[in-house]
């Protein structure tokens, strides 16, 4: 066994479901899934834990937090391994490595954003202060996507408030979630940090579980909606980060080699499993055939292949669910007589979900390619001749998740930008997050945001002291 092995083997079980290779197919490990009879004994541990870790001071908790980014440092070839023979992304280029590396930026930038008391009013016959309390235990329920830096987004914020966490992974990646908190866990003390397996049953039981306070949920928004209902009967408190269908929209002034690579990455970073991945592109009449020519140069020089071998940039889809939903949103786009600049003919007889890069042109925005979220590497792109009509087709969808506007002139782009119905606009690039700046969706992809201080409130209760 490869040292890097390690880790893949201590989460995989010696029984249970074989768990597939998205690249080969080859069996990689087990997984023993959870029943919703196992949430009740996870939350049980979480609740126990809770008001010790509570107990210890801020600095405390950040101490042991950045210990536990230490230890994602420690492992994190043998993470990018589990992911990437789980996930199926690469280990080079915005893969495997790329995701591990988040995780330990993200834990540590959590653990040292301050967080002050808030002094409202401070006058000689008034004071009030706003605080904020841990809200107790917190689920994380996280996607297959991004399986490891999702989980860590939330688990961090929870925990540095002092909330103890339960985590349920996707069942299609609950190995890339159980070694994100195996590792974790080598530095946080016992109970705070807490994994369930098993499909939305389990995560059904966990929103419902009346101990837990607050629900992280990262899904589609189909489930997110269940989720709404499932939670109505604790009043749990919730953040909703679902699904997306970003738009970028080239303004006539753009330089199209300039933008290309841009667009390209935002579109298809993780083969296009990203929520805030760029999923419709808008293009003027005045250079429509130039940025089509120089995106489709970019695509046709990035590898696609096996996630192990070094080299390649861009791995297969995670599920043969998920290749279905790319594959019919393309045969309906060319059966509508969209134009198939690249791609678009999958091999369906070879191992493994493999999509190819597919760029279609010319097509209706009126097209399922365009208005569903494809979640995959083929990208919609529609041409527009009056900026207006850009805009209202951009925002004419109920997700509102991310956007862009591409532009030599920043004002002008700006004029566009917040005009976007979406919980963040980039200027000039598509979907870079960081740690500092919160994210959110508006419209049906969610609501409640994380990272920067603003996350840090999100997983707690605001208390105001007054006099
Ligand atoms: P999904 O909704 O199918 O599953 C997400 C999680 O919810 C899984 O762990 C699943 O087991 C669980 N689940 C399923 N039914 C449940 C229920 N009734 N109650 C509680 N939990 C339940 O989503 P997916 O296919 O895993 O992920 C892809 C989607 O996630 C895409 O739409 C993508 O855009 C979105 N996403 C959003 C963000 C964001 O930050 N906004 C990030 C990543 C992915």
């Amino acid at each position: 066994m490869e040292e890097r092995e390690a880790l893949l083997d201590r989460v995989s079980s010696s029984d249970g479901t074989g768990v597939k290779d998205p690249a080969t197919g080859a069996v990689i490990g087990r997984v023993s899934f959870g029943t919703p009879g196992d949430v009740a004994a996870a939350v049980d541990t979480a609740v126990a834990a809770q008001p010790g870790w509570a107990a210890l001071s801020d600095e405390e908790r950040c101490a042991a937090l950045m210990r536990a980014a230490d230890a994602i440092e420690a492992h994190a070839e043998e993470l990018a391994y589990v992911l990437s023979r789980e996930q199926g992304k690469t280990m080079d280029g915005l893969g495997a490595r790329f995701e591990a590396a988040g995780c330990a930026i993200w834990v540590r930038t959590a653990a040292s954003t301050p967080l002050p008391v808030e002094v409202l009013i401070d006058e000689p016959a008034s004071h009030a202060e706003l605080r904020y309390r841990p809200v107790g235990v917190v689920g994380v329920i996280t996607p297959w996507n991004w399986p490891m830096i999702i989980a860590c987004w939330q688990i961090v914020s929870a925990l540095r408030m002092g909330n103890t966490v339960v985590q349920k992974p996707s069942e299609h990646t609950t190995l890339s979630g159980l070694a994100i908190v195996e590792v974790m866990n080598e530095a946080l003390p016992p109970g705070v940090l807490t994994a369930v397996t098993g499909a939305g049953d389990v995560g059904d039981a966990l929103v419902r579980d009346r101990r837990v306070g607050k629900v992280m949920f990262t899904g589609s928004v189909k489930t997110g909606m269940k989720v709404v209902e499932a939670s109505a009967g604790n009043l749990s408190r919730l953040t909703l980060e679902l699904g997306g269908n970003d738009a970028g929209i080239v303004l006539p002034d753009a330089d199209p080699q300039a933008i290309a690579e841009g667009v390209f990455w935002g579109a298809f970073i993780n083969s296009g499993q990203t929520c805030n991945a760029l999923k419709r592109l808008y293009l003027p009449d005045a250079i429509y055939d130039e940025v089509v020519d120089a995106v489709a140069g970019i695509a046709a020089k990035v590898p696609m292949g096996i996630g192990l071998d070094e080299g390649n940039a861009l791995g297969p889809l995670q599920n043969q669910m998920q290749w279905n939903v790319v594959n019919r949103l393309v045969e309906d786009a060319k059966a509508r007589g969209a134009r198939v600049v690249m791609g678009g003919d999958p091999d369906a007889g070879a191992p493994g979900h493999f999509y190819p890069k597919t760029l279609i042109a010319d097509i209706d925005n009126s097209a399922p390619l365009v208005q569903e979220e494809q979640f995959g590497p083929a990208l919609p792109i529609i041409r527009y001749t009056g900026l207006e009509q850009a805009v209202e087709w951009a925002n004419g969808v109920d997700f509102g998740l991310g956007a862009s506007v591409w532009s030599a002139d920043r004002e002008a782009a700006l004029a566009i930008a917040v005009r976007l119905q979406a919980g963040t606009v980039w200027i000039n690039s598509h979907g870079g997050v960081d740690p500092r700046i919160p994210f959110g969706g508006a419209k049906h992809s969610g609501y409640g945001l994380e990272f920067g201080v603003e996350g840090l409130k999100a997983v707690s209760v605001p208390q105001v002291i007054s006099g």
